[in-house]
């Protein structure tokens, strides 16, 4: 095994551990930005059912890039910029006819932080509102 084979694979080992809870993507790089930290992934390719039919489908009708923020590492802000598919309803007779991929767990929809972070700020935010005041 070449070095460079076994430093791509030191790098992919850490980009999994580093972000474990992105584990429903695919994760394509992970950069260092002069504002922290960019990680670009893209969701697994599965065919996904349609909300209203149910009909799995994976006909690709077009792609947008989300930018959620996620958990900061070593002190760094972290973004995640994550391409979602936006698919063609399998069923012909479905008014919706395409519908957005979410990646449930992950980031929700119309989040702009990842559930993580959320649910970081919000222990942080509860905290700090129980504190009393020290005056
Ligand atoms: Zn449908």
């Amino acid at each position: 095994m070449t070095s460079i084979v076994k430093i791509m694979l030191l790098v992919n080992s850490f980009a999994s551990m580093a972000f474990s809870g992105l584990s429903a993507l695919v994760i394509e790089s992970v950069e260092a930005e002069c504002d922290g930290i960019v990680v670009r992934a893209r969701t697994s390719g599965l065919p996904v059912g349609c909300p209203d039919r149910g009909r799995s489908t994976a006909q690709v009708h077009g792609c947008h890039v989300r930018r959620p923020a996620e958990v900061p590492v070593d002190a760094r802000s972290v973004v995640i910029e994550v391409r979602i598919r936006r698919l063609a309803c399998a069923s012909m007779v479905c008014p919706r006819r395409t519908f957005r991929e979410q990646v449930p767990g992950l980031i929700e929809r119309y989040q702009r932080r990842t559930s993580r972070l959320t649910a970081q700020v919000r222990v942080l935010v509860k905290e700090a509102a129980g504190r009393r005041c020290g005056c």
